[in-house]
């Protein structure tokens, strides 16, 4: 039976709100109720809906560990791609050579791959299947707006009332929750935007994921299933909105310059796409009542593809807190179980943003002193197999205050 009085309503099912929703029904059962609104439910991505996101993300070991635990993973592991190692390089574009100066062997133990690269649209439709089968109630419709007295009672857009302890806000980096919640956001933009395409080459990948910085900003190429990449083009805004608007043969030579002929002849495969690139961090994760998570709570740039896997980290954190006060029958929306979960979020969250945008101002740039410096810097690093260790485990995620669902461990 549909119930309008809830625990714990969710606005948002993208990666962030549908995890979270799933776990929390996994942890507590239907005697804690939980519903999920998101309009665009009711366009059935399952069907490919048009736009169809052909995006892909890395989905780092810790986020890989999650997703099994809430056992969608079976279901994309077939497709997805394990990045088996990286190089990094560091040239102008013009240069006829591009020299290595990282490279990584993939494992963070032996056999599990640092990432995975997978199609956004196939882990999303996988997140929406799970939700059905462990019966989260999921609503085809907006939250529109909502008061606190002294609880939430939220207006969908389909026009029910829903009263609820807790209000999650999973409603992407344009968060109205957040808004609503008057929550300011601290951050700026980049001038950069990041152009996205897959494209299919002559020869294999063998797994392999390549990071070129270029003057511009990097130009990175993801390995996915078969010989198929993913690439994530960083340019300056203008720059981008240039070569968008270029017909397909010059938008190609573009790309081949950058892309270089290692793997063969390539072609773009779907559509071209383009995302304006920025920072912010919210000044709070949580307000009276409201939970702040994924995009809604950050935006960092995507320069070492940790977006989501910060955002499942917010979601494995805040379903760890709830799931303990929900056990001793304390409140979930009570102020000081949200303040457990800023605490747990907030300051990781700043220093995984500050150090992105720091490798972005340190390498999108022209300069040729700081390029023998930070040269010098990623020659260093990989002759010290300690440190490149280190580096490898922390972008997996598993390194520091790890939450149970990313460490694998059910609730
Ligand atoms: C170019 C690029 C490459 C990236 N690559 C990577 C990568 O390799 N690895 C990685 O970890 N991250 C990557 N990211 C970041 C990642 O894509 C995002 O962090 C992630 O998709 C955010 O998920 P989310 O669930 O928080 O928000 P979203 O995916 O934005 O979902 C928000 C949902 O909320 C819904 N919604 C909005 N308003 C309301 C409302 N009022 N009521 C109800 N529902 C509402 C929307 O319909 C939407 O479904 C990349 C980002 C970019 C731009």
């Amino acid at each position: 039976m549909t119930r309008n009085d809830l625990d714990v309503l969710i606005a948002g099912g993208g990666f962030a709100g549908l995890t979270l929703a799933i776990a929390l029904r996994q942890g507590l059962g239907s005697a804690f109720s939980v519903a999920l609104a998101d309009p665009t439910l009711g366009t059935s991505r399952a069907q490919d809906a048009p736009p169809h996101d052909e995006r892909a993300s890395a989905i780092v070991a810790a986020a890989r560990r999650l997703f099994e635990t809430i056992g969608i993973w079976e279901k994309a592991a077939a497709e997805a791609q394990p990045i088996l190692d990286m190089v990094v390089t560091d040239s102008k574009l013009g240069d006829a050579l591009r020299p290595t100066f990282l490279t990584f062997a993939g494992d963070v133990e032996p056999g599990e791959p640092f990432a995975h690269m997978v199609e956004n649209k196939l882990l999303l439709d996988a997140l929406v299947a799970k939700a059905h089968e462990v019966g989260v109630d999921l609503r085809a419709a907006a939250v529109k707006d909502f008061s606190r007295d002294p609880t939430i009672r939220a207006n969908l857009s389909d026009g029910t009332a829903i009263t609820a302890r807790l209000l999650v806000a999973a409603d992407g980096a344009r968060s109205s929750i957040r808004s609503a919640a008057g929550i300011a956001t601290h951050g700026w933009s980049y001038g950069q935007s990041a152009i996205v395409i897959n494209v299919a080459h002559a020869r294999d990948h063998h797994g392999r994921a390549e990071e070129h910085f270029l003057p511009a900003g990097p130009f990175a190429i993801l390995p996915l299933k078969g010989r198929r990449s993913s690439i994530v083009w960083t340019e300056t805004a203008v720059a981008a909105e240039r070569i968008m608007a270029l017909p397909d043969a010059a938008f190609h030579a573009e790309l081949e310059q950058r892309f270089k002929l290692n793997l063969g002849d390539i072609k773009v495969i779907g559509a071209r796409r383009c995302h304006p690139l920025g920072f912010f961090v919210a000044r709070s994760f949580v307000a009276d009542r409201i939970a702040l998570v994924g995009d809604a709570a950050h935006v960092i740039h995507p320069i070492a593809g940790q977006g989501l896997n910060m955002g499942l980290k917010d979601v494995a954190a805040l379903a760890e807190v709830i799931v303990d006060a929900a056990r001793l029958g304390l409140d979930p929306g009570a102020a000081d179980t949200l303040e457990r979960y800023q605490r747990w979020r907030r300051f990781d969250t700043m220093a995984m943003g500050l150090a992105t945008d720091g490798l972005n101002r340190l390498f999108s740039n022209r300069s040729d002193v700081l390029r023998f410096a930070r040269d010098v810097g990623l020659g260093l690093v990989d002759r010290l197999p300690g440190l490149k260790r280190l580096f490898i485990r922390e972008a997996a995620g598993l390194v520091g205050d790890v939450p149970k669902l990313l460490r694998g461990e059910t609730l």
